[in-house]
C-alpha cells in the first residue's frame, strides 16, 4: 500500500510509492568517469586567476600575491551574477499591482580546490574542513550587511544539479528579501514551537536517534539521516545535535567536525550511488533573526537521481520511489570497492 507521509518541520506531504518502489541499487547504474576538460580552458583552475574577477578572499600560501597561484581555496564574485551589490533595496509602492525592486545582492563562487578533477567526497579531510571554514567566513560577513535578509549557500554538482562547470565549486547568494519558500518553513517551525514549547528539529533529532533506522552517521555533535518524509530518493539532512538557529554561530572547532560529517556523508552517496549529481543547501534562519528558539539550521543534500513532473508541479507533493528506511540502510552500508 502506498503511504502519504508528512514532514513535521515543513508540513509538506510526500507519497512513498511502495507499489512503484525501486531497490536502491537501481539508482546506481554504471556512470561515465568524471570527464576532465582541457585544463587551460577552465577559469577556476590554478594559473587562470586573470580570467576571473579579482578574488574576494583566498586561503593561500604565505607570501603569494592575490590573484596569482598559491591558493587552496579561492572566493570570487560570480562573473554572471543573479544579483549585484549596487542599487536601491526599496520595494515599489505597496498599492502597485506588480511589485518590483532593484536586483540588489551578492553572488559569489567558492572555488573548492586549485585542481580541476577533484570532488568533495574524495578530497583530503583537511581540505573539506577548510571549505566549510570559508563558508563560515563568507556567511558571517554577508549576514552582517544590513541590506541582506538572507544568505543562501549551496552547491550544484553535475549537469542534472544545474551546473556545467565541473571544477569543484559552491556558491553563495545574499538577497534583500526573505522568499516565501523560506518564510513558510520558518512559520511552520514557529507554529510547532508555539504549540509544543520545543524546537521541531530538536524533537526530530531525538526521534531519529531513538528509532535508528534512518540514521546514516552520528558523531558527537552532528547527525545525518534520511528524513521520515524524504521528498526524493536518498535525500539526506545533516544537523547539529545541540539547538542552534543560525549557521553564523558555529565555532571553528565545530566546523571541522561538520567537515568530517559532510565528507563521510558525501562519500557514502558517491560510493553507494556511483557518483551521482547532487545539490546541497545550508538552511539557516534569516540574518536578522539570528538567535531564535524555533528554527534549527541544517544542510539538505539531494542526490539528483530522479526528476520531478507535472503532479509535483501542480500539487507540491513529491513522489519518492525509495522507502526512506531502505535509502538510509543503503547509504550506511558503504561498498568496499
Ligand atoms: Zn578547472
Ligand atoms: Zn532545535
Amino acid at each position: 500500500m502506498p503511504e502519504l507521509r508528512q514532514n513535521p518541520a515543513t508540513k509538506e506531504w510526500v507519497i512513498i510509492a511502495t507499489e512503484r518502489a525501486k531497490r536502491p541499487e537501481e539508482f546506481a547504474p554504471p556512470r561515465p568517469e568524471l570527464k576532465v576538460e582541457a585544463l587551460n580552458h577552465c577559469p577556476f583552475c590554478e594559473g587562470s586567476e586573470a580570467e576571473t574577477p579579482p578574488e574576494i578572499l583566498a586561503y593561500r600560501t604565505y607570501g603569494t600575491k592575490p590573484n596569482t597561484p598559491g591558493w587552496w581555496i579561492r572566493i570570487i564574485p560570480n562573473k554572471f551574477p543573479a544579483l549585484v551589490p549596487q542599487g536601491n533595496i526599496r520595494r515599489s509602492k505597496q498599492e502597485e499591482f506588480f511589485r518590483y525592486m532593484d536586483g540588489v545582492g551578492e553572488h559569489e563562487v567558492i572555488i573548492e580546490s586549485p585542481r580541476h578533477n577533484e570532488t568533495l567526497a574524495l578530497m583530503e579531510q583537511k581540505q573539506v574542513e577548510e571549505i566549510f571554514l570559508a563558508y563560515r567566513e563568507r556567511f558571517i560577513t554577508l549576514s552582517q550587511d544590513p541590506r541582506f535578509e538572507m544568505v543562501m549557500l549551496f552547491k550544484n554538482h553535475g549537469i542534472s544539479a544545474g551546473t556545467s562547470v565541473l571544477h569543484p565549486h559552491s556558491q553563495v547568494i545574499a538577497t534583500p528579501i526573505t522568499p516565501m519558500h523560506v518564510r513558510h518553513r520558518l512559520e511552520e517551525a514557529m507554529r510547532y514551537f508555539d504549540d509544543n514549547g520545543e524546537c521541531v528539529f530538536c524533537a526530530m533529532i531525538q526521534k531519529e536517534l531513538a528509532f535508528k533506522e534512518r540514521i546514516i552517521f552520528d558523531t558527537d555533535n552532528f547527525v545525518a539521516f534520511v528524513p521520515f518524509a524524504a521528498s526524493s530518493p536518498f535525500e539526506t539532512w545533516v544537523l547539529p545535535k545541540k539547538h542552534d538557529s543560525s549557521f553564523q554561530s558555529i565555532t571553528p572547532e565545530r566546523v571541522k567536525e561538520l567537515g568530517f560529517m559532510m565528507k563521510m556523508t558525501l562519500l557514502s552517496i558517491h560510493k553507494s550511488l556511483k557518483g551521482p549529481d547532487y545539490n546541497y543547501v545550508i538552511r539557516t534562519s534569516p540574518s536578522h533573526e539570528k538567535d531564535v528558539e524555533y528554527y534549527h539550521w541544517h544542510i539538505q543534500i539531494v542526490p539528483r537521481v530522479s526528476s520531478v513532473a507535472g503532479f509535483e508541479l501542480g500539487s507540491g507533493i513529491f513522489i519518492n520511489t525509495v522507502i526512506p528506511e531502505d535509502a538510509a540502510h543503503f547509504l550506511r552500508t558503504l561498498p568496499t570497492a
